[in-house]
């Protein structure tokens, strides 16, 4: 991202570029298909930094045999090795996904907690797992999964000037109904996937005439 001061839109076309994005993304939502809240859990652990195929593929065979926090818990992180190997940070996400399993039995009797803050004493688990959890499991509302896509996209088109996924929330809590939080992270990264990828094609965008480009 550009190193200079990036422009946020005003108010009124804040407002415009959101309603466009939930017009041309209305139906984003999230990737991963998942049985059980817990398989939920690990799988947000496993999509950090990864491409959503490559969790597809693990997930696919991961969630035939592991269902139960008792079943990770009682796993070793060699065992989930074979199978999410292909994602990055493999052998730390292993661990975590065991870790958060033993205390989600040790402390809430095998099921998932569902608050932002008992999620986030987890391991392996910070805010964006935690809101991921939370909507896609719990149907609870209290921000927004913010990835690599939603901070490039929301940059560029101004909606934060803000580079690190907390601060990035934060700004469009402020400007998104809240409606929208559930989705809004999948509508920016279903726009980033469309058109505003790492080569943007601004040409083709309908939102080209009110974005200010930041960092472009
Ligand atoms: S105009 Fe360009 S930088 Fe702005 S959202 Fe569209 S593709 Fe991205």
């Amino acid at each position: 991202m550009a190193a200079q001061k990036a422009k946020l839109l005003g108010e009124q076309d804040a407002q415009k570029v959101v309603d466009e994005l939930e017009r041309l993304y209305r139906d984003a939502k999230y990737f991963l298909h998942f049985d059980t809240t817990v398989n939920l859990l690990a799988g947000a652990i496993i999509e950090a930094r990864t491409k959503d195929e490559v969790v597809i593929k693990v997930t696919s065979e991961l969630f035939k045999k592991y269902h139960t926090a008792k079943d990770y818990a009682h796993s070793t992180p060699e065992e989930l090795l074979k199978y999410i190997r292909q994602a990055t940070f493999a052998g730390n996400k292993a661990k975590s996904i065991i870790g958060a399993c033993k205390l989600i039995e040790q402390r809430y009797g095998g099921k998932v907690p569902s608050t932002i803050d008992e999620l986030t004493e987890l391991p392996g688990i910070g805010r964006k797992t935690a809101n991921t959890i939370l909507i896609n499991g719990f149907g609870i509302v209290e921000g927004m999964p913010i990835d690599t896509w939603a901070m490039r996209v929301s940059y560029r088109l101004g909606l934060t000037d803000k580079t690190d996924p907390d601060g990035v929330e934060d700004d469009l809590k402020a400007k998104v109904p809240k409606r929208y939080w559930a989705n809004f992270a999948y509508v920016l990264k279903a726009h980033g996937k469309e058109i505003c990828n790492i080569v943007p094609q601004c040409g083709k965008c309908p939102l080209n005439s009110i974005c200010p480009k930041n960092g472009v």
